[in-house]
């Protein structure tokens, strides 16, 4: 609350000598100590040596080797997908994978390949997914010389936003999303206070700028909201196609 006040006291400064020094210049009078604040402190992590590594708070879903944070959407099983390489592969027929813990607000790295024989077109093409929350759908698919509807490629919310531009590398080709997920927010009567909120990177470039999500990902039909918990788990979709994933890495916020 009082940084809440602090920081509502300091933007009206920020504001007000903005204005001010339009007219005149500033002088350099008072006390610079009263727009400071020092606590809390913003906390030290060690950010990984690339981008694509995971910084040191950074929860690893799947590190190459080691999917025990998985289980099959099915069964609750352990995870029927191949590890093969330092890759988790879509078994074609045995269903999607989901995190045994559950995922509200985060930052996401997850990287993924399509197949490099290349084989069907448009949505049968190395499609696969990642559904925040188990439903809301980021597309994985190879777009590469591979057209599709415009909502239902890859770097789409499927069904609903296109990405802002096609950043896809070839078949074969390893390629990132890095994610910011802001969970919705619901009242009590199951109605939506807050939808969906995403930003997403595709291989470095910005595909989605905070982009509401509508609902969940339906395949026929309009998005729509249910209510659910704060916090579900990651799914990864299986599509038929041996779309390949590694180097998964998640931090709540
Ligand atoms: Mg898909």
């Amino acid at each position: 609350m009082f940084i809440r006040l602090f920081k509502m006291a300091l933007g009206a400064t920020l504001c007000f000598s903005f204005s001010t020094s339009l007219a005149q210049k500033a002088p350099h009078t008072g006390d610079p100590k009263l727009t400071e604040y020092w606590d809390p402190a913003v906390r030290i992590i060690t950010p990984g040596k690339t981008n694509a590594d995971a910084p040191s708070d950074a929860i690893v879903l799947f590190d190459g080797k080691d999917a025990s944070k998985w289980e099959s959407e099915k069964d609750g099983g352990p995870v029927k997908w191949k590890i093969e390489d330092g890759a988790l592969v879509v078994a074609g027929g045995t269903g999607g994978i989901k995190t045994k813990q559950g995922f509200g607000d985060c930052q996401l790295h997850i990287e993924w390949r399509t197949p490099a024989v290349v084989k069907g077109e448009s949505q049968g093409r190395g499609n696969s997914g990642i559904f925040l929350m188990s439903r809301y759908e980021l597309q994985v698919l190879d777009n590469y010389n591979n057209r599709t509807y415009s909502n239902g490629q890859a770097g789409s919310i499927y069904k609903q936003t296109p990405p802002l531009v096609n950043a896809s590398r070839g078949p074969g080709e390893w390629q990132t999303y890095d994610i910011l997920f802001s969970a919705p927010v619901f009242q009590e009567d199951g109605t939506v206070r807050t939808p969906a909120k995403i930003t997403v990177f595709h291989n470095g470039v910005i595909v989605q700028h905070n982009t509401t999500i509508w609902g969940s990902t339906q395949y026929i039909g309009t998005p729509n909201y249910e209510k659910h918990s704060s916090k579900e788990p990651i799914m990864l979709q299986d599509h038929g196609n041996p779309v390949a994933y590694r180097n998964i890495w998640i931090r709540p916020m």
